[in-house]
């Protein structure tokens, strides 16, 4: 018969590692599924400085050493996406090559993805200058106009990173005013290579000899249009849950991010949210990590005693 894990853990972002960590150590055996890089979030991450005993950090280093430390205590690694969970007392996780991993407990952890601003030539234009991580696409764009699209942290911690390759760096805004936090804020004040466009949205991507070569902005108030040359455009809009595969266990809202109550327990026994994909008033590294703490606590009072 094949294994039967006591938790599966799907997703490897801080919440998913923090779970493995937490359960392992408490002698649980846990296998982390993850379909990319572990790190989630963290490894599209410039900088990370609010994460306390970590003045400043990259966000690939503190992934690969919450990795490390997360798989120490015996946690197995499982490369795969989740398509489905069957729930029972035995519960059936099937990745997309048909193989099934199962468990007494599951934890949901798949974190979010970026919104996209479906607007003409986005998705072709992706990967020819639309790019949805500046960490990982910004150095292409070395002394060249780059857009970034959205006002909140996100938007704005990328700015500043894309700022040390690009000529100049529009910041797109559909209000006057940013949605960031006042400290991600001053430092874009400071930032002489930053251009600031407020109360315009993008309309369309224009292509120029297959790549982005500018980008159409319509005025919120009067609706007239302006086209700006640019040589990329960096949407951060905001960002939807991971967890399509999830829905037809009924623990989802109407935006699909997973309901849980305050050990992380779903609607459904064995079944845990944990992280960014969970309903929540803060999405930090530090908040998610303490989800996946308390969900693999649980985990061991409900199998262990
Ligand atoms: P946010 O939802 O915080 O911000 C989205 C931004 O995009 C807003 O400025 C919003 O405008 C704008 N926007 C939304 N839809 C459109 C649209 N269709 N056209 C144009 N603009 C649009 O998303 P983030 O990804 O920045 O952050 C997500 C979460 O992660 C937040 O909770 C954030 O605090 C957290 N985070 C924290 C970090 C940190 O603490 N270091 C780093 C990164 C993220 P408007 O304001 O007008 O609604």
């Amino acid at each position: 018969m094949d294994k039967i894990y006591d938790v599966i853990i799907v997703g490897s972002g801080p919440a998913g590692m923090t779970a493995a960590l937490y359960g392992s150590r408490a002698g649980l055996s846990c296998a982390l599924i993850e379909s990319n890089a572990p790190g989630g979030k963290l490894i599209k991450t410039f900088e990370i400085s609010n994460y306390p005993s970590v003045k400043e950090s990259s966000g690939v280093e503190l992934a690969m050493s919450m990795f490390d430390h997360s798989t120490s205590f015996g946690a197995e690694f499982v490369s795969g996406e989740v398509v489905d969970i069957i729930d029972g007392d035995v519960k059936k996780v099937t990745l997309d090559d048909g193989s099934i991993v199962s468990g007494l407990s599951v934890i949901i952890a798949t974190g979010t993805k970026e919104r996209l601003m479906n607007i003409p030539n986005e998705k072709e234009l992706t990967g020819k200058g639309v790019s949805y991580c500046a960490v990982c696409d910004g150095a292409f764009f070395k002394d060249k106009v780059v857009t970034v699209i959205g006002g909140g942290n996100s938007a704005l911690e990328e700015s500043l990173y894309l700022a040390q390759f690009a000529s100049q760096v529009n910041i797109v805004i559909r209000r006057d005013v940013f949605r960031a936090e006042p400290i991600i804020q001053d430092r874009i004040e400071k930032e002489s290579k930053i251009n600031v466009i407020k109360k315009h949205v993008p309309k369309a991507i224009v292509e120029k000899d297959g790549k982005v070569g500018a980008i159409v902005l319509e005025n919120v108030d009067t609706k007239e249009t302006m086209e700006i040359d640019t040589a990329a455009v960096f949407p951060y809009i905001g960002l939807d849950p991971i967890t399509d595969f999830a829905k037809k266990l009924g623990v989802c809202n109407e935006q699909g991010y997973i309901v849980v109550n305050e050990h992380m327990e779903t609607s459904v026994k064995g079944i845990y949210g944990v992280g960014d994909c969970r309903v929540t008033v803060l999405r930090q590294v530090i908040t998610a990590c303490s989800d996946g703490a308390i969900a693999a606590q649980r985990i061991f009072h409900q199998l262990k005693g």
